[in-house]
């Protein structure tokens, strides 16, 4: 058995459900699941839906009712009529509900957006019956996608690890294709919930893990994970390999190809996750497992994070007080402000953050027990790659970074051994990349893995 995830631009259209229907078909005695997203931008345009009936107690929806009406027309779905124009009238009375009465609760938010998977797996099974899959439609949240109450962010609970196969095996042995709403599930109360945005890679790779399948491929618009972000380098490739820490570490810095919890079922069970372009489908893609395959470049990617503030935090107390850097973090806990980079010395510590948050708070309380010096304007440069290697790579980045005349302002190995993250100007931040993607992709290359 195989997973087949499809991406809301896989499927924006007719032409593009075509498209994937012939996918699908060309790998059917692999036994295949089928993940879809909402179509096109659909999630977004029922989120302005909704934006627009609580700001302004109006309902339009035409644009999704559109879309969805003339596909089915374009792909000659007459049976799925019924259930298409069912679900779009019970979507516009929940707008007409949030109109009338000007509130929009985060669950009647996942609710709402929970139509977008719903219509468009309805349409694609539909479809791929009427060429002559046996493929069937279905919720996620009634194969066994159970989740907590954390609307628009929820986690799926551990039970769902034994429901999910006890109901998508038999239907795979009886050679049923199901065609499942990405992105959705249900808490304990009966309310339908999602995986946060982006979320139907997660509802694909945990498909993929817990009926132990041997590979989900998560079909993009990309020809998989790239090694720079293509509007900072033009010159950017697909990476052939990464593993699940090194492929989690470039979804969190911006390379926006994976959900980033997508990769924690699959790191579970080691399944394979394989990265393709819906249209490019001989372009290889990535292969995301556990081990990485033999020559493999020693740096895979490099990416960046751009407004990003630094903060250097000097110890007022004597040299080996213990505690400092205890209090210093509960300082930013209590304030509920995420740390991104760290480095320290005995009477200092350097963090880094994201510039939206307001720091008047946390200076007021650390300056108590140190003397703080708030940097804005920075970036954090991420090497992805062998970090048993680092001493190479170093020297390489560093010589890169001497020789463009950038300063390196702070150097962090992360734990995940897989990235080597620094701090520089966020003005310097796109000369960096494309210097250091010269370096290591275009110059003369490193010796392999
Ligand atoms: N449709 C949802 C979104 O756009 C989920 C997904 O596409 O993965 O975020
Ligand atoms: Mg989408």
């Amino acid at each position: 058995m195989i997973v087949m995830k499809f991406g809301g631009s896989s499927v924006a259209d007719a032409s593009r459900l075509r498209h994937v229907s012939d996918i699908v078909k060309t790998q059917l005695e692999k036994k295949p699941a089928v993940v879809l997203s909402a179509m096109g931008d659909t999630t977004d345009h029922l989120l302005e839906a909704a934006d627009l009936a609580l700001k302004e107690g109006k309902v339009d929806v035409k644009g999704v009712e559109k879309l969805h009406q003339e596909t089915v027309k374009a792909l000659k779905l007459t049976a799925v009529q019924k259930d298409i124009a069912a679900l779009l009238d019970e979507l516009s009375r929940l707008l007409s509900g949030i109109a009338l009465i000007r509130e929009l609760t985060p669950r009647t938010k996942d609710y709402l957006v929970s139509f977008g998977e719903r219509l468009s797996v309805r349409i694609a099974a539909a479809f791929f019956e009427s060429i002559g899959m046996n493929a069937k439609a279905f919720d996620a949240f009634d194969l066994g996608f159970l989740s907590d109450s954390n609307y628009t962010q929820a986690e799926l609970l551990k039970e769902s690890w034994d429901i999910i196969p006890g109901k998508i095996l038999p239907l795979i042995k009886g050679n049923v294709v199901p065609i499942v709403t990405g992105f959705i599930a249900k808490d304990s109360g009966g309310s339908i919930t999602t995986l946060g945005r982006g979320g139907s890679d997660l509802s694909a790779t945990m498909i993929a893990a817990a009926c132990k399948a041997d590979e989900v491929q998560v079909w993009k618009d990309v020809d998989g994970i790239l090694t720079a972000d293509p509007r900072i380098v033009k010159n950017t490739k697909p990476v052939g390999h990464v593993t699940y820490a090194e492929a989690a570490e470039l979804a969190y810095f911006g390379a926006q190809v994976l959900h980033p919890r997508a990769m924690q079922p699959c790191m579970k069970t080691g399944t394979p996750v394989l990265v393709k372009n819906s249209y490019n489908i001989n372009a290889p893609g990535t292969r995301i497992e556990s081990v990485i395959a033999k020559n493999s470049p020693v740096v895979r990617a490099i990416t960046s994070k751009h407004k990003v503030t630094l903060v250097d935090i000097v110890s007022t107390r004597m040299l080996g007080q213990f505690g400092f850097l205890a209090e210093v973090f509960s300082i930013f806990a209590k304030n509920s402000i995420s740390i991104d980079m760290v480095a320290t010395s005995e009477v200092s510590v350097s963090i880094t953050l994201d510039a939206a948050y307001d720091l008047a708070e946390v200076k007021k309380e650390l300056g108590k027990i140190a003397s703080v010096e708030v940097k804005t304007g920075k970036a954090i440069v991420s090497i992805i790659g062998n970090v048993k290697r680092s001493s190479e790579i170093l020297a390489r980045a560093f010589r890169t970074c001497q020789l463009i005349g950038v300063p390196v302002q702070m150097i962090s190995q992360g734990a995940s051994k897989v990235n080597i993250s620094f701090i520089v100007n966020d003005t310097e931040a796109a000369e960096t990349v494309n210097a250091l993607h010269i370096d290591f992709f275009d110059a003369q290359k490193m010796d392999q893995d």
